[in-house]
């Protein structure tokens, strides 16, 4: 299986797992990006938080219900996962040998969002068994892609 290469997101999405992350300092949050896969593109298209039942500023563990619920609605959706994502509250959004050692798999990116900062400092990752490297991905704006629109109006109606 080959490696998608570029991962859109759109702002909102973007906004929201920021604003979890945020929510939840000081301890690490997680949860889930679910989508599309299009060849070499992973389109983002709704956000699952997750709840971190570690409770902890250095680590995370997803609940199994809260997961559960996400994957109910994905198969809903005809959704897969296409990113995961956590917070790094007091370190670097570089990932850990934790998060190595956890590597949910090497076809999603792994989105860290630093808060050390003064300024939220989201990365993107590829989790490979060498190691990582960043992924490409972009903040897409909702009404600049017609395409995700028409996605919508049909979500709208079920
Ligand atoms: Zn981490």
């Amino acid at each position: 299986m080959s490696r998608s290469e570029h991962l859109l997101l759109p702002r909102q999405l973007y906004q929201a797992m920021v604003n979890h992350a945020q929510a939840e300092a000081p301890n690490e949050c997680c949860g889930l990006l679910a989508g599309t896969i299009e060849g070499p593109v992973l389109r983002v298209e709704k956000s699952h938080p997750l709840v971190n039942e570690a409770a902890s500023a250095v680590e995370y563990r997803s609940e199994p219900r809260s997961m559960f619920r996400a994957m109910k609605d994905m198969r809903t959706l005809g959704h897969e996962i296409v990113a995961i994502y956590h917070s790094h509250p007091i370190s670097e959004p570089i990932p850990s040998r934790t998060d190595l050692e956890r590597n949910y798999s090497p076809d999603v990116v792994n989105f860290i969002i630093g808060l050390q900062g003064a300024v939220p400092n989201v990365r993107g990752w590829w989790l490979l068994e060498s190691g990582f490297e960043e992924a490409a991905w972009e903040i897409v704006e909702p009404l600049a892609d017609s395409r995700r629109v028409t996605k919508e109006g049909n979500l709208a109606t079920e």
